[in-house]
């Protein structure tokens, strides 16, 4: 089995956002030069998180608004006596830091509406996100 590290950065722009990621993941699967295996996508933050759904701008907008209503920004969370990003912390523990994705002849296994989006939680900020590819 090979296993295929990568990594790209991306800077955000707003305090709650959603992020198209979908061509650089892909790009790191197609250097990887794997055909078939799993593809891990993880962002190395406490307050950011990976979804896989359609990235449409109403529905964006929509991800924005959720996320904003269950984690409550404005909410008097305790962390927010040391650091003012509870809600950060919350959404991406509960949402998660990492997808993972089959790779099947040298290509992402997704559905027409599924693109890869980074979640900005307590942005505006620089992150990192790594993408390992594991297979043959
Ligand atoms: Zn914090």
């Amino acid at each position: 089995m090979k296993v295929y590290y990568g990594e790209f950065n991306i800077s955000t722009s707003k305090r709650i956002e959603v992020l198209d990621i979908t061509n650089s993941v892909e790009e790191v699967v197609v250097n990887s030069n794997i055909m078939n295996g799993l593809c891990i996508v993880t962002v190395p933050h406490a307050t950011a998180a990976v979804i896989v759904n359609e990235y449409e701008s109403r529905l964006v907008e929509d991800y924005v608004q959720l996320i904003t209503q269950i984690f409550k920004p404005d909410f008097n969370w305790k962390h927010n006596i040391i650091d003012d990003n509870a809600h950060a912390h919350l959404a991406s523990a509960i949402i998660g830091s990492s997808r993972t994705i089959p790779v099947r002849n040298g290509r992402l296994v997704r559905g027409t509406w599924q693109n890869i989006m980074l979640l900005e939680l307590d942005g505006p900020r620089r992150r990192r996100v790594v993408v390992e590819v594991l297979g043959e």
